[in-house]
C-alpha cells in the first residue's frame, strides 16, 4: 500500500499514529529504532587526502625542488652541508604543511560550529499537544505544521491544508510553486503526488499538517540529492586576491632566485654554494603560511561575530560585510522589538484608549464583531512549554488575539473552517468562521487593501455606506495613529451564507486598531555609528508611511524636515533610472513596499556601485537577500527559506548586531594589512644579505636554516596575533573602504619593503658587522664556516632580525596611530607569540641542540644591547613618520 494513494485516515492507520500525533514515549522508541532525521553530510575528502594536498600544491613542489637540488649538490660535491639544507627545506613543507592544515581544520569547524547554533525547528503534535522540537528529532508517524516559509524536514503526507503551495525546486528543479491538498492520489510514484511534500522542498504559502513517512536517508532528498546548503564553500575575493599575491611573489621569488643564480655563475661562484643561495633567495620569499593565515583569521572573524548575534553562513561575507556601504533594513523587528501592544481603537467613528475598554461595556458589546475578529483571524498557535501554554507566532496577532479575546469574551461555538493567508502583496488575510450566528468571514489588514473590498462602515448610530466623507474620517483617523508610530490595522466582515464565494468583497468596515511597537534601545546608538562609519541605512517597509516616518524620526534615522517617502505604489510607476536617480536622496524611506520591490532597490543600488546589505525574514525576501551582496535573515522571526537564501543570519534579529558584524568585517581585513605589513617587512633582511654576500663577497651573514627559523618560527604565532586583533574603537569612524581598493597597496609594500624592512636589514648588517668588527676582522677576509667568530656574526644577525620584528608586531598594529597611544588595547595572543619568538631564539642561541641545528652560537650581552638599541631607532623613526602622516591629517 503506498501512502499518497489512500484516504488520510488510512495512511495514519498505516503509520500507527493518530491525527494528533504520537505519544512523547513512542516518539522516543521510534527515534532510537529509525535513528535521527539527519541528511548524509556531503562528503569531504579524507583528512589523509586533504593533510596530502598540504605538500603537492604550488609552494610546495617548488620547495620540494629546492630540497631535491641540494641532495643533488650533496651528491655531486659532498661535505658542504647540502645535505643538510635538502632535510631542512623537506622540514619546512612538513612543518608549513601541517600548520597549514591545522589552521584549515581550525577554519572549518569554527564555521561548522556556527551551523550548530541554529538548528531547525519543526512544530510537531505530539499526544495532541503542539511542541517544538528540532527537526533531526523527527520520526516516522509524527505529526507536523507546516506554514509559508517553512522548509519541509521529512517526506510527509498531507492530512489537513488550507491553500498550500509549495517549491519542489530543490528536488524536482521546478521553480513554479504547485499547489497540495490531502486527497488520495492516483498518480503513479509519490513524488507527483498533489498530496506529498517532500524534505528539502518549502512552503511558499497557505498551511498544512501532515503526518511523517520517512526520514533522514530514507526521504527521498536524503537519497538522490546532496545537502546543497552544506556544499563545498567558495572563496572569498580576498583568500583568493592572497592566493593570486602568493603564486605572484613565488614567481618572482623563483625568477630572481633563477638570475642570482646566473649573475653569481658569470663572477665565477663555485656552482654549488651559488646554487645553495638560489634557493635561499627562493625559499626566503616564497610566502608559505599566508593563505592558511588568512583562512583562519576570516574563521575566527565569524566566531567573533557569533558572539555579537551574527551568524556568518559563508567566509565571503565577512569581508563583504566590512565594505559594506548601504543597508537597507526592515522596520519591524529590526529596527523595532516587535513587541506589540494595542494601544489605542477607533470604533464607531470615535477614538478609545485601550485602558477605556473595561468601562465601556456597551461600546465593547455593539463592535463584538471586531473582538471576535481579531480573536479569530490569525495564524497564532497555542504551543504546550514545559507545561505552560503559550502563544506563539506573529507578535502583532498575538497582541491583537490578546485584546480580542480579552474584549469578546467567550468565544465557545466559534471556529475558523477556512482561510486566505495573509501575504504581503495582499497584505490582509481573512478566515471562514463558523459561529452560533452562522458562518462569517473575517478580515484583518492594511486599510486601503480592507477598504476596497468594504460597502459600509460601522458607525455608533449603525451601518452607514462607505462614501467618501466616512473614508476621508477613517484615512485622517488611521494618518492620527500613524504618526503617533502606531501600526493600524483595519477590520472588516460580512455574513457568508455559502462557501467563501465572493471572497472578500461587500464587508463592513468594523473599525481600526493601533499597535504600538517600540524602538529598540541600541538602534539610535547603532544608527549613530552608521553615520560616522559613512554607510546609509535605507527603512524598507511594508508600514504605512507615516508609521514608517514617525520611527524614523525616533530612532534618528531621518532628522530633516523633507525625507524623500517612496510608497510601494510610487515605486512602481518609476522606471530604473529614476530610482536610481531618487536613491542620491540624503534620507530615503521606502513604505508599503512588497517584498518582491525590495529587490530592484537593491538591484538599482547594485547599479549605482553600492556595497548592499539587506534584511529579510519572509519567503518573498529570498530574491532580493541572494542578490544582495549581504543578505541577512531574521533568526527569530525568520523563515527557513529566508535563512536559507541569507549569508548572514542574526541571532537577536536587531539591527545593532548588523553594525557590529560590519565592524568586525573591517577589522578583519585591517588586521590581515597589519600581518601582511610584518610579514613583508622580514623579507628585506633576509635577502640584503645574500645580495651582499654575492656583490661585495663577505661572509654569508644569514644562513638558509636561519631565514626558516624567522618565516616559519619566530614570525609565526606574531602573524596570527595580528590577525586575531580586536576591532579598533576607531574602525567605525572612517568611510568604507573604496570599492577596487587592494589588500596589498603601493603604500603597504613601501611601509613594509622599503622603510621597515630597509630599516630591519640596515641593523641586522650592522650588528653582524659589528661583532665581525670586534674581532679584528677586515674586508676580504675569508671565514670559514665552522670559524667560532662566523657563527657568532651569523647568530647576531639573526637576533638582531628577531628583535627587531619583536619592536615591528607594535609598529604594525596600527599603520598610523602611535604605539604609545592606549587605544589599541590588549592583545593576549601577541604576548604569547613574542613569548614565543624570544623563547626559539633563546633555544637557538643557548643550546647546544640549537646550535647545531642552525650553525649558531651564544652571542654576548653588548650585541643584545646594540640590537636593541637598533629596534628602538626604528621605532622611533616609524613613530615619527606616523605623526608626520597624522599632522596630515590622515588618520
Ligand atoms: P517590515 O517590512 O518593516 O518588517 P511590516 O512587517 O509592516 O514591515 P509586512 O509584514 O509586509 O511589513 O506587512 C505589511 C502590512 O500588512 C502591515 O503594515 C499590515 O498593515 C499588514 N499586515 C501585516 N501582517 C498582517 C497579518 N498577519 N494580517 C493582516 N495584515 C497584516
Amino acid at each position: 500500500m503506498r501512502i499518497h494513494t489512500v484516504t488520510v485516515e488510512q495512511s495514519l492507520a498505516s503509520l500507527k499514529t493518530a491525527a494528533t500525533g504520537l505519544s512523547a514515549s513512542e516518539a522516543g522508541r521510534r527515534l532510537a529504532e529509525y535513528g535521527p532525521n539527519h541528511f548524509e553530510v556531503v562528503q569531504r575528502p579524507h583528512l589523509l587526502l586533504r593533510l596530502g594536498k598540504e605538500f603537492t600544491h604550488f609552494f610546495a613542489i617548488i620547495l620540494w625542488i629546492g630540497a631535491g637540488l641540494s641532495f643533488l649538490a650533496e651528491h655531486f660535491d659532498p661535505g658542504q652541508g647540502m645535505a643538510r639544507l635538502g632535510l631542512a627545506i623537506v622540514g619546512v613543507i612538513l612543518i608549513n604543511g601541517v600548520f597549514s592544515f591545522w589552521q584549515e581544520y581550525k577554519a572549518e569547524r569554527a564555521v561548522a560550529a556556527l551551523r550548530q547554533l541554529l538548528p531547525q525547528k519543526v512544530k510537531v503534535s505530539r499526544a495532541a499537544q503542539i511542541v517544538e522540537i528540532v527537526a533531526s528529532e523527527l520520526v516516522p508517524g509524527d505529526v507536523i505544521l507546516l506554514e509559508e516559509g517553512d522548509f519541509v524536514p521529512a517526506d510527509c503526507r498531507l492530512i489537513e491544508v488550507a491553500r498550500l503551495r509549495v517549491n519542489l525546486s530543490t528536488v524536482t528543479g521546478e521553480a513554479l510553486a504547485k499547489a497540495r491538498d490531502s486527497a488520495p492520489s492516483a498518480e503513479e510514484s509519490p513524488l507527483h503526488a498533489r498530496n506529498i511534500v517532500l524534505a528539502g522542498t518549502s512552503v511558499v504559502s497557505g498551511q498544512g499538517r501532515a503526518v511523517v513517512y520517512a526520514t533522514g536517508r530514507h526521504t527521498e532528498f536524503g537519497r538522490i540529492a546532496q545537502l546543497t546548503q552544506t556544499a563545498g564553500e567558495t572563496s572569498s575575493p580576498l583568500q583568493r586576491e592572497i592566493a593570486r599575491l602568493s603564486r605572484l611573489v613565488a614567481s618572482l621569488a623563483t625568477g630572481m632566485g633563477v638570475l642570482l643564480f646566473l649573475v653569481g655563475q658569470a663572477m665565477g661562484l663555485p656552482p654549488w654554494e651559488n646554487m645553495l643561495f638560489a634557493i635561499g633567495i627562493i625559499v626566503a620569499n616564497v610566502p608559505e603560511g599566508l593563505l592558511p593565515t588568512v583562512t583562519l583569521s576570516l574563521a575566527m572573524a565569524t566566531q567573533r561575530m557569533a558572539r555579537r548575534q551574527a551568524l556568518v553562513r559563508h567566509l565571503p561575507a565577512v569581508e563583504a560585510l566590512g565594505s559594506t556601504t548601504v543597508i537597507c533594513s526592515d522596520k519591524t523587528g529590526t529596527l523595532t522589538e516587535n513587541r506589540m501592544s494595542a494601544q489605542g481603537l477607533w470604533l464607531g467613528g470615535a477614538f478609545i484608549a485601550r485602558a477605556d475598554l473595561a468601562t465601556r461595556t456597551q461600546l465593547v458589546d455593539e463592535h463584538r464583531q471586531l473582538f471576535a475578529n481579531a480573536a479569530l483571524c490569525h495564524n497564532v498557535r497555542e504551543i504546550d512549554e514545559n507545561g505552560k501554554r503559550e502563544l506563539r507566532g506573529d507578535p502583532m496577532e498575538i497582541a491583537l488575539v490578546d485584546i480580542g479575546r480579552q474584549a469578546a469574551g467567550d468565544l465557545d461555538g466559534y471556529h475558523v473552517v477556512d482561510e486566505i493567508p495573509f501575504d504581503t502583496d495582499r497584505k490582509r488575510m481573512s478566515v471562514l468562521c463558523q459561529t452560533p450566528q452562522g458562518r462569517m468571514l473575517y478580515c484583518k489588514g492594511a486599510l486601503e487593501t480592507v477598504l476596497d473590498c468594504c460597502r459600509f462602515i460601522q458607525f455608533d448610530a449603525g451601518l452607514a455606506p462607505l462614501d467618501p466623507a466616512s473614508r476621508t474620517r477613517l484615512l485622517a483617523a488611521q494618518d492620527e495613529m500613524a504618526g503617533r508610530g502606531l501600526r493600524v490595522l483595519a477590520f472588516a466582515h460580512r455574513a457568508v451564507d455559502e462557501g467563501l464565494s465572493g471572497d472578500e468583497q461587500e464587508m463592513i468596515l468594523a473599525g481600526l486598531i493601533g499597535l504600538e511597537d517600540p524602538p529598540r534601545a541600541e538602534v539610535p546608538g547603532a544608527i549613530a555609528r552608521c553615520a560616522a562609519a559613512g554607510i546609509r541605512i535605507i527603512m524598507v517597509t511594508g508600514d504605512h508611511p507615516r508609521t514608517a516616518l514617525a520611527i524614523a524620526r525616533q530612532i534618528g534615522l531621518v532628522r530633516s524636515e523633507e525625507p524623500l517617502l517612496i510608497s510601494g505604489e510610487q515605486l512602481r510607476q518609476m522606471s530604473p533610472t529614476q530610482l536610481q536617480l531618487a536613491l542620491d536622496a540624503a534620507e530615503i524611506l521606502f513604505a508599503r513596499v512588497a517584498a518582491e520591490q525590495k529587490m530592484r532597490i537593491v538591484e538599482a543600488l547594485k547599479q549605482k556601485g553600492e556595497i548592499v546589505a539587506v534584511t529579510g525574514d519572509g519567503v518573498n525576501d529570498a530574491p532580493a537577500l541572494k542578490s544582495a551582496h549581504i543578505g541577512i535573515a531574521m533568526g527569530i522571526a525568520g523563515t527557513d527559506v529566508a535563512k536559507a537564501a541569507a549569508d548572514v543570519i542574526l541571532l537577536d534579529d536587531n539591527f545593532a548586531s548588523i553594525v557590529a558584524a560590519i565592524e568586525e568585517g573591517r577589522a578583519v581585513y585591517d588586521n590581515i594589512r597589519k600581518f601582511l605589513t610584518y610579514i613583508l617587512s622580514s623579507n628585506i633582511p633576509e635577502i640584503v644579505p645574500y645580495l651582499a654576500f654575492v656583490l661585495f663577497r663577505i661572509p654569508l651573514p644569514l644562513t638558509i636554516l636561519q631565514i626558516l627559523a624567522v618565516d616559519l618560527g619566530t614570525d609565526m604565532l606574531p602573524a596570527l596575533a595580528l590577525g586575531a586583533e580586536k576591532p579598533d574603537p576607531a574602525v567605525m569612524q572612517r568611510a568604507p573602504r573604496a570599492r577596487g581598493e587592494r589588500l596589498l597597496s603601493w603604500g603597504l609594500i613601501a611601509r613594509a619593503y622599503l622603510f621597515l624592512g630597509v630599516l630591519e636589514a640596515a641593523a641586522a648588517m650592522a650588528v653582524f658587522f659589528f661583532v665581525l668588527g670586534s674581532a679584528g676582522w677586515h674586508y676580504g677576509q675569508a671565514l670559514a664556516p665552522t670559524d667560532p667568530l662566523y657563527l657568532q656574526a651569523t647568530s647576531a644577525c639573526l637576533m638582531t632580525i628577531v628583535v627587531m620584528q619583536i619592536g615591528n608586531v607594535f609598529l604594525c598594529r596600527h599603520p598610523l596611530r602611535s604605539t604609545l597611544d592606549r587605544k589599541s588595547g590588549g592583545n593576549r595572543l601577541l604576548r604569547l607569540g613574542i613569548a614565543s619568538e624570544l623563547a626559539l631564539i633563546a633555544f637557538i642561541l643557548y643550546t647546544p641542540a640549537g646550535n647545531w641545528l642552525f650553525g649558531s652560537a651564544p652571542i654576548s650581552g653588548t650585541t643584545w644591547l646594540l640590537a636593541i638599541g637598533c629596534a628602538l631607532l626604528m621605532w622611533s623613526l616609524e613613530e615619527l613618520r606616523k605623526a608626520i602622516l597624522r599632522r596630515a591629517g590622515k588618520d
